[in-house]
């Protein structure tokens, strides 16, 4: 995939400040750190265009990145702060959920998992919810190059077991050090995306 263009078009709370082109979107969710920014850049070339792990208190929004004038990223802040206030989580909860809920151009979200660890069970709600509303998911395992090659799978396998993954979603691998799953996690975003 050539990625030959790229801006933050929208930053967004609430609907009404929603993006009104007819482009296809793809959502990305992780929990803090998980390396969703790191992969988003990787995506689409760019050294540091979205943003890197926000400290709890910034401002929680939804950064919409149009891509080639073809399918916008959907940025939605990483969830797992364990230092946010209760209310801040409840406006979070709100913000993701409303626009996930009801968002008519969303084609998938990618689901970004640290291939080192097991899904948390932030992790593992998030999965649940998504496939109670029906939203196709990518799952894509960050910071491959941090486990050696021969344990991939066993790690993979680890991840499809806690989230009880359904079989029509697919998984990549990917790091963002490497390179590694980039042209992958571009076919599936493609696939989903009717391109
Ligand atoms: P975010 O909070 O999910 O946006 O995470 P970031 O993209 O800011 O990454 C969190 C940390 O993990 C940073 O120190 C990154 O350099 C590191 N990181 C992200 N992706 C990778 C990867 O693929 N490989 C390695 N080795 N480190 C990564």
């Amino acid at each position: 995939m050539k990625v030959t263009n790229v801006e933050l078009a929208t930053v967004a709370v609430k609907p009404e400040q929603y993006p009104n082109t007819q482009l296809p979107e793809v959502a990305l969710a992780g929990r803090s750190n998980v390396g969703k920014s790191s992969f988003i850049n990787k995506m689409i070339n760019r050294k540091a265009l979205a943003r890197t792990s926000g400290r709890p208190g910034k401002t929680q929004t939804l950064n919409f990145y149009m891509v080639n004038e073809m399918v916008y990223f959907v940025d939605v802040p990483g969830y797992g702060f364990a230092k946010v206030s209760k209310s801040e989580r409840e406006a979070w909860g709100r913000m993701i959920e409303t626009y996930l809920q009801s968002r008519e151009p969303l084609k998938a979200v990618i689901q970004l998992i640290d291939i080192r660890h097991k899904p948390s069970q932030d992790d593992k709600l998030m999965y649940e919810w998504l496939k109670h509303f029906e939203i196709p998911v990518i799952i894509v395992a960050t910071k491959s190059d941090k486990i050696p090659k021969g344990k991939w799978q066993k790690h993979q396998k680890v991840i499809e077991k806690e989230l009880n993954k359904h079989p029509e979603d697919p998984v990549v691998l990917f790091s963002s050090e490497t390179g590694n799953g980039k042209e992958e996690a571009w076919r599936k975003i493609l696939h989903y995306i009717g391109k």
